[in-house]
């Protein structure tokens, strides 16, 4: 792409998972699960007479959201009306905040690929309701009313992504920390968690920013890096060939991988917003951010410098480990439990997740794998003291587990794969292996090194994979510099 540059900004909505919603003490609902228009109440349908009332844990939800970010907590919080018309909003206007949002400028950390890390600011974060939902079908569209008035976080990045996979990594470490704060699963498929990508190009020559897309309706992460590189390439053809790009609401069509263009913007958006005068104005209290801030969870970051500095982890396997919420407490788990660290972050990170990659579990998803953290470190203790060896825990045990289920230690001795550690049997099999091949022997007597793990590797196949390795080459070794000395 050589001269022109990426410039990204996100704005990301949020549903708060609180028990009811925004404005009423109508429950909130599972969107995909519950029927339709099950869970809704006078003021969810805009009726005329009613009156919001301000969820206060949705409030601190959006707070702990704010501080987790590195945002600044104003003391005054104003909800506003943005008025427009639509069918999933009966009422004709959302409540929403404008020009005194719950939260500002605040940053997230995010890691690039070649190590280094990159700080993003957040603009703002504001609280609103959500809308109903419409699906389109049998050539009319149905309203769902379930989530029309669900506490919703809207947090606005600052056009500081300067790439898809920049992108990529700010979408993931806020999932990360929404999770880590229990405010939101972070679902996108359920639309609990909704991205949508602000996209324009900058050239070396440019002083300024240049017109800029919106891609809505990104269902996974996955699409998202897809639409951005998508409207990326468009977006330069366009200006390569002598052509504008025009102010346009985009969408990311999944089956044909295209971007499609859902309506062009002749001009603002005019939603006429003023301040709700059904709500009062909020005091944010200090008292209460500092209370707040104070029961806030370890974060990601703070999680990771501390496997780092208390566990003696390497930077990138904490990364890995703290990225998700459930996968540290995994690993904390088999750490609590006397098991090394180090060989708890290897096995984690190498044999463990390989195994969820081929049955297709994502990280997150830890919690529900057949092996359980308790069963996890039990395999570990047992190489740990040596019980079995490495490779036996990896090729026999491990996989045994995950398909039954079973505990570690029974399986050991079920099969009786208990690592063999006895000298007078080990050399037994030695001196077998080195009869029964008299020419690798003779070879590797000649000055033919490479045999030697050839050797080891015939001991070990005789001793069926059990011989714990150390003392096997310690005994291959004495044996055969005992040969060359005769
Ligand atoms: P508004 O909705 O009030 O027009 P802005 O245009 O300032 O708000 O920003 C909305 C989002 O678009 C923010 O996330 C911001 O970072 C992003 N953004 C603004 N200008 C650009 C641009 N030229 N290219 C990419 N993203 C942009
Ligand atoms: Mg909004």
């Amino acid at each position: 792409m050589g001269e022109w540059q990426t410039v990204i900004g996100l704005e990301v909505h949020v549903e708060m998972e609180t028990e009811s919603k925004m404005f009423s003490s109508c429950p909130v609902v599972d969107s995909v699960g519950a029927e339709p228009n099950s869970a809704v109440d006078a003021l969810s349908l805009g009726m005329p007479g009613t009156l919001p009332v301000i969820n206060i844990k949705a409030m601190e939800y959006g707070i702990m959201v704010g501080l987790a970010l590195n945002c600044e907590i104003p003391p005054i919080n104003q909800f506003a009306r943005k008025n427009y018309f639509y069918p999933d909003l009966p009422k004709g206007y959302q409540i929403s905040q404008y020009d005194r949002p719950l939260a500002v400028n605040g940053y997230i950390n995010i890691e690039l690929e070649d190590g280094s890390s990159k700080r993003i600011r957040v603009r703002r974060a504001h609280m609103e309701e959500d809308t109903g939902k419409l699906s389109h079908i049998m050539g009319g569209s149905l309203v769902d009313y379930n989530r029309a008035g669900v506490p919703l976080l809207e947090i606005v990045s600052e056009p500081d992504i300067n790439s898809a996979a920049e992108a990529e990594a700010y979408a993931r470490k806020l999932r990360s920390i929404l999770r880590y704060l229990g405010v939101n699963s972070g679902d996108m498929s359920k639309g609990l968690l909704r991205f949508e990508a602000n996209v324009s190009v900058l050239h070396e020559s440019d002083t300024e920013l240049r017109e800029r897309t919106e891609i809505k309706n990104l269902n996974s992460i996955r699409n998202m890096v897809k639409a951005i590189d998508y409207e990326v390439k468009r977006q330069i053809k366009l200006y390569s060939s002598g052509a504008t790009v025009k102010p346009a609401t985009l969408g990311w069509d999944e089956a044909a991988q295209k971007i499609t263009v859902q309506r062009y913007k002749e001009r603002a958006d005019e939603y006429r917003y003023f301040p709700e005068p059904d709500l009062p104005i909020v005091e944010v209290s200090r008292e209460l951010v500092a209370d707040i801030a104070a029961k806030l969870p370890a974060l990601p970051d703070e999680l990771q410098q501390r496997f780092v500095n208390e566990l003696g982890l390497s930077n990138y396997d904490s990364g890995v480990l703290t990225a998700e919420r459930a996968v540290a407490e995994y690993f904390q788990k088999i750490v609590e439990s006397g098991v090394d660290p180090k060989l708890t972050a290897n096995w984690l990170t190498t044999d463990l997740f390989r195994m969820m990659n081929k049955n297709e579990v994502e990280r997150e998803m830890i919690d529900g794998i057949p092996v359980s953290a308790e069963n996890f470190a039990s395999l570990l203790t047992l190489v740990q003291q040596g019980t079995i060896n490495q490779s036996t825990a990896r090729k026999k045990v491990l996989p045994e587990m995950w398909s039954s289920g079973t505990e570690a230690r029974a399986i050991v001795d079920e099969k009786g794969l208990a690592q063999i550690s006895d000298p007078t049997l080990i050399e037994a099999s030695v001196d077998k292996v080195l009869a029964e091949n008299d020419d690798m022997l003779q070879r590797y007597l000649g000055g033919n090194e490479k045999v030697l793990n050839a050797l080891f590797g015939k001991i070990m196949g005789a001793m069926r994979g059990k011989g714990d390795p150390s003392i096997v080459r310690r005994a291959l070794l004495d044996k055969l510099a005992e040969m060359k000395l005769d």
